[in-house]
């Protein structure tokens, strides 16, 4: 089991580490640079290079709690380059414990549809793309037709408006801004970044425009019956700008592990009790920007 920061999840599960870049989203890869970073080290010997984890394979089995678990985070598992058998065995894991829910990633929605055509999806596998930008839209239409029974978007780092999208039969969307150190860049932050920091203040703030983005998101995902998260505004850090719209924290969930039922923010707010939030960031949750 790996702990992990990212709020939609529980725990992450690597039993393949390395990518290549495929598309804008992948600019300021966390992956890359902590694989870079760490490379001959034993946890990333390879780099960012593919890295099959065989001793990683059996983890799900030993964790006692029914978890919520981001599969891949330091990888993508459509990525062409993991055998197609190296697959099975991931999918195999993910079908013989179904206690857990398995969230699932990719900017590379092609192979994700014709393994689903192939193999059967197991229902605890959430199915998901990123869509940075209006250029991988097609990756929404991809997804429809995936045979899984929860599909999600992830939307982030978000880069432009997606416009007049439709999320029928799309369970899930989480949206969210660019974050780390690169954005300290004028020049980065002013192209990616979904806020602006304000020198007198000394705060992350979201731009007017980027919020209509994400506003439109939230509208189509209310509309369409999909659940919204909206993980960050971003900044130098994740939570730099807070993660409220509207004066409303959105941790909408399809299902939590464990039950069959429906959505349970409460999970959501147990996570987040964990995460320490700065003096500033305080006084932005408490309202006083907005
Ligand atoms: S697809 Fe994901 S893991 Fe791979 S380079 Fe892009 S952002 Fe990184």
């Amino acid at each position: 089991m790996e702990k992990t920061g990212i709020i939609w999840t529980e725990k992450t599960w690597n039993p393949v580490t390395g990518c290549q870049k495929i598309s804008q989203g992948c600019k300021f890869c966390y992956a890359d640079t902590i694989a870079k970073k760490y490379a001959g080290h034993a946890a990333f010997p390879n780099g960012f290079d593919l890295t099959l984890r065989p001793h990683k394979m059996r983890d799900p089995f030993k964790w006692d709690e029914p978890s919520l678990v981001f599969v891949n985070s330091m990888s993508d598992l459509f990525w062409e380059k993991i055998p197609e058998e190296y697959f099975v065995q991931v999918l195999e894991v993910m079908k013989k414990t179904p206690q857990h829910e398995y969230q699932v990633l990719t900017k590379r929605p092609e192979l994700m549809l014709e393994y689903s055509l192939k193999y059967e999806f197991p229902e605890n596998m959430w199915c998901g793309v990123t869509i940075e930008d209006k250029k991988n839209l097609h990756r929404l239409e991809i997804l429809k037709k995936v045979r899984a029974k929860i599909k999600f978007i992830s939307a982030e780092p978000l880069l432009e408006d997606l416009g007049s999208i439709s999320l029928k039969g799309i369970d899930w969307i989480i949206t969210g801004g660019e974050s780390g150190f690169h954005l300290w860049k004028r020049e980065v932050s002013l192209v990616r970044g979904l806020v602006d920091y304000d020198k007198d203040t000394k705060l992350w703030i979201p731009k007017p425009h980027c919020i209509e983005w994400i506003r439109n998101l939230r509208d189509i995902a209310k509309r369409d019956g999909t659940f919204f998260f909206h993980k960050q505004w971003g900044g130098s850090f994740p939570e730099a700008a807070g993660r409220e719209l509207d004066g409303k924290t959105y941790n909408e969930m399809p299902k939590y592990p464990g039950d069959k039922l429906e959505i349970n923010n409460e999970y959501l707010k147990h996570i987040e009790g964990k995460r320490v939030i700065d003096k500033k960031q305080e006084s932005f949750h408490q309202g006083k920007l907005f």
